[in-house]
């Protein structure tokens, strides 16, 4: 060991989760325990854990400006796309005909009779990559736009995969691995306007249907606006355990008129959109968080971006053949409609003749806890899908790091890393005989 470990942990994964705050913890406590009642039971119990849950409801929707009928509670992120995904496609599927898909559809098997046509990106977490997938298995037609390598959509690709069959797309609001913040108002402003030419069409084609837009915003929940109508979505994901809630908490925000079939069947519970005893406690926890992360999102930017900033400069300074992957801040000019193009708590850097691996379990050893690429991918040893649709190649994207910083984060804590982190780094190069 080059430098006594910290002993204190030096958690820099807030990107993969966060602690629960004492807050939601506090909220949280009597539900599992005084006031167990079934929200769906008639009596006083039950009528206690029916009312925290419409409180819980409310309180979320009021951060979306949106209806508590609006707000679907589920177990998470990963859920709520999956129903908004498989939800719209199995509703379209059921009251749309077959459709052609035209000769000239790359991905989308030219010429060949299918479901409807499904536009996602090529960055997005596995829960909707997967979903996207497996609804290409089923039969629908599936393009998945590209990004530049900042990780920013490409939006002119995104306004020519457009098709009258399309009536799905889904587009994460901020990217969990490179912390790209993306443009979505802008894009669903654009989809807007398409449905409302969609709507004068006389007669109508047999396929059309309004274009339904969701957007993934697990990673944008503490640092961006959350403001439905501001944002031109129908669907909007959340999850409690990257803001500091529950795990396997979290929300489907569907607007009205959304069509979803569900996909849990059961007792009906959510408006039969997700079957299932609610988890009162998570539910509760998660409505508690949203709005704490809300309230605090304006300061932890601000705190956030002077550590983040000073962080990639002194790696860019004291390690040689280190590069940062994902957004360039002093760039964000470029993007009209976002302050910041990089979500604040967010480092990802490359470090040549690296193996990450290695480098993050010598971090670990220092009680150090980074991510190599993104948590989702570090039990395989495929490259990130993200990291290779930036432009990064394969050797590339073996040597990185990512380091998300949170609310407990300080600048001792990151000058520690600082100290730690050239030496590793150095190390590892020499004992490959590469430096
Ligand atoms: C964490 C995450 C998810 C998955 O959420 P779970 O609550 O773990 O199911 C989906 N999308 C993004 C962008 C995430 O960061």
């Amino acid at each position: 060991m080059l430098i006594k470990p910290s002993k204190k942990l030096i958690y820099l994964d807030h990107a993969a989760t966060t602690p629960v705050r004492p807050e939601v913890l506090r909220a949280m406590a009597p539900f599992w325990s005084v006031e167990y009642g079934n929200p769906s039971a008639l009596y006083k119990l039950g009528v206690h854990a029916r009312q925290a849950l419409e409180k819980a409801r409310s309180g979320v929707a009021s951060v979306l400006s949106c209806r508590p009928q609006e707000v679907i509670f589920t177990a998470g992120g990963s859920e709520s796309i999956n129903l908004a995904l498989l939800g719209v496609a199995r509703y379209y599927r059921k009251t749309h005909p077959l459709s052609f898909s035209p000769p000239d559809t790359g991905g989308a098997r030219g010429g060949t009779k299918h479901n409807g046509h499904i536009i996602t990106s090529a960055i997005e977490h596995h829960a909707v990559m997967h979903a996207a997938n497996a609804l290409e298995q089923e039969g629908f037609a599936v393009t998945r736009i590209g990004v530049n390598r900042e990780g920013v959509f490409n939006i002119n690709e995104l306004k020519n995969a457009i098709r009258p069959d399309t009536f799905l797309v889904s587009l994460m609001y901020a990217n969990n691995e490179i912390g790209t913040i993306e443009p979505i108002a802008e894009i669903g402003n654009i989809i807007k306007n398409i449905n409302a030419k969609r709507m004068t069409l006389s007669p109508k084609p047999l396929a059309l249907s309004p274009i339904f837009f969701h957007t993934d915003a697990c990673q944008a929940a503490g640092y961006l606006d959350l403001n439905v109508d501001k944002l031109h979505v129908d669907l909007l994901t959340l999850n409690g355990s990257k803001i500091y809630g529950p795990k396997q908490t979290g929300c489907l925000f569907a607007r009205k008129g959304t069509p979803l079939e569900p996909i849990i069947y059961g007792g009906g519970q959510e408006l039969t959109l997700r079957s299932g005893t609610e988890n009162v406690p998570g539910i509760v926890g998660f409505a508690k968080a949203l709005p704490l992360a809300q309230a605090e999102r304006a300061r932890e930017t601000k705190r956030l971006i002077v550590l983040r900033d000073y962080f990639i400069a002194q790696i860019l300074k004291h390690i040689p053949k280190a590069r940062l992957n994902g957004p360039i801040e002093s760039r964000a000019k470029q993007y009209p409609s976002s302050v910041s193009v990089r979500l604040p708590n967010n480092i990802h850097v490359s470090f040549a003749d690296v193996d990450g691996e290695a480098l993050m379990l010598y971090l670990d050893a220092h009680n150090i806890a980074v991510a190599t690429g993104s948590a989702c991918t570090s039990e395989s040893t495929k490259p990130s899908h993200v990291l290779k649709a930036i432009g990064l190649s394969s050797k590339e994207s073996f040597g990185s790091i990512r380091f998300t910083l949170g609310k407990q984060t300080t600048k001792a804590e990151l000058n520690y890393v600082l100290k730690v982190l050239p030496l590793l780094v150095a190390q590892q190069r020499k004992m490959m005989g590469l430096h």
